[in-house]
């Protein structure tokens, strides 16, 4: 299997050198030449198998023999041994016409596990087959950052540096990733949000001498190994649907968005072959996404701080890998495109295109309101407690699910991890053991401005 740059200027590449480039070389991101069609007798043959066979399944066809399918398989069990339910991402029955997959049952109680956990192991594996150093940089909105650090804390051969935008992330998050006292994790608290740390890391990586000298690799949901590793979801909760008899024909997902990474991978099962009807983009008040669906205008508005953190997000990292698609994988219009988003801010769609965009998605974007009272609202009515960002895609779901439709709405993080929000409805809940026993450890972290050379001192440090 051949990935190439959305931008034209790398091609060629396998599944490894993919992995560690992240980010194209070109500033482009990384998709597979060809993308893999799964026939309905495939999609038979794989409706009865585990989670984890599924995944062995589906990452076999993007790894194409460069990975031993038993050093595969086994890079598969250790990433979701560490699971706590044995479906990995089971699937709750809500009411008619809506259920939530459950992706939070992960180390760090957010949906970024099921990526991570396998983005971890596989460097560590590569790092151990090449016998090389991984040097990982990442920025947060809360959720990655934990995810991250919990998926190579303690490896030989990596160390992780995580930047956060101080002061906005939730409480359980900040300790998820402060609290870890490992020699080879470093956490940068940057003045700013998460757009800042974003643009650092978009900036450092983009300095290709730098990333090279230092073996810089990248854990954003930029990383073509974290979509690959979220399309499987999409597929076990349709054959979950199928195998209970409740999900005949066409399953919708709506999915809470802020990078586009999840999303973009349910547009990829999508054109693997999986039976998605609509594919529901959720945001919150920074709804530049919403925008750009509904009206063909991308650009970034003001900046909102949420109930729903993770998805406070004004650029959206892995939009272009959609726009290359919606551009009929024409590299050269899509770096028109961005060149044109870099120099006026704003990309604008019309026409055609936008039909298409509006076959392609439905969006909503749901208030910090609406938000709270749909968490509520499912608590008292089915004694289901969602969290912020979940309720988001739930109300979303809510609006475009039709009679007769099924909507699979992604459960993107555990209440636990934003108990914040919960508290404002006067909604009591108990603490997972592993979220309380947060509390009384130390923190480990380091304050700095929001500028390039800040982040890269501490780096220079910390190698
Ligand atoms: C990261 C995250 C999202 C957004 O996912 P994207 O892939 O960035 O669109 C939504 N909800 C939670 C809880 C998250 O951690």
């Amino acid at each position: 299997m051949e990935y190439i740059s959305t931008r034209g200027k790398v091609a060629g590449i396998g599944f490894i050198d993919a992995v560690l480039m992240g980010l194209g070389d070109d500033g482009g991101l990384l998709v597979p030449k060809h993308i893999p069609h799964v026939s309905d007798d495939t999609l038979a043959q794989w409706q009865k198998l585990s989670y984890p066979e599924l995944a062995l399944e589906i990452f076999a066809l993007y790894t194409d023999g460069e990975i031993p399918r038993e050093d595969l398989k086994q890079l598969v069990d250790d990433s979701y041994k560490t699971f706590r339910d044995k479906d990995v991402t089971p699937l709750r029955r809500i009411k008619d016409g809506l259920h939530v997959l459950e992706l939070f049952h992960g180390p760090t109680f957010a949906f970024k596990d099921i990526a991570l956990q396998f983005l971890g192991n596989l460097y560590s594996y590569i790092s151990h087959e090449k016998n090389s150093i991984i040097h990982i940089l990442g920025a947060t909105s809360g959720d990655t950052g934990a995810s991250a650090i919990e998926g190579v804390r303690g490896k030989k051969g990596i160390k992780i540096c995580i930047l956060h935008p101080n002061g906005k992330v939730s409480k359980v998050q900040e300790l998820q990733m402060t609290t870890v006292d490992d020699a080879n994790v470093l956490n940068l608290s940057v003045e700013g949000n998460f757009d800042d740390c974003q643009r650092i890391i978009k900036e450092l990586f983009a300095d290709v001498a730098f990333k090279q000298e230092y073996h810089l690799r990248a854990i954003n949901s930029i990383n073509f190994a974290r979509i690959l590793a979220q399309t499987v979801y999409y597929f076990y909760a349709y054959f979950q649907l199928a195998n209970s008899g409740t999900g005949a024909g066409t399953v919708n997902f709506s999915v809470p968005t802020g990078n586009f990474g999840d999303i973009f991978a349910g547009f990829l099962a999508k054109k693997m072959g999986l039976p998605v009807g609509k594919l529901i983009l959720a945001t919150n008040e920074n709804n530049i996404l919403e925008r750009f669906v509904n009206e063909g205008v991308y650009q970034p508005g003001e900046f909102h701080m949420t109930y729903s953190p993770s998805m406070d997000i004004q650029v959206a990292s892995n939009f272009e890998r959609y726009l290359y698609y919606l551009q009929g994988e024409d590299a050269t219009a899509v770096s028109a495109l961005m060149e044109g988003f870099r120099q006026k801010g704003r990309i604008t769609v019309s026409g055609e295109t936008l039909e298409q965009v509006q076959r392609d998605f439905a969006a909503a974007s749901v208030e910090n309101d609406d938000c709270l009272a749909t968490i509520g609202q499912v608590h008292d009515d089915f004694g289901y407690l969602l969290d912020p960002h979940t309720a988001c895609g739930v109300a979303a779901a809510d609006r475009f699910t039709a009679k007769s439709e099924v909507t699979v709405a992604l459960a993107t993080a555990h209440p636990a991890k934003f108990n914040e929000a919960i508290e404002l409805i006067q909604i009591e809940q108990t603490f997972p053991a592993q979220i309380q026993a947060l509390f009384d450890k130390p923190q480990h972290q380091k304050l700095v401005d929001g500028s390039n050379s800040a982040v890269k001192a501490e780096l220079l440090k910390f190698f």
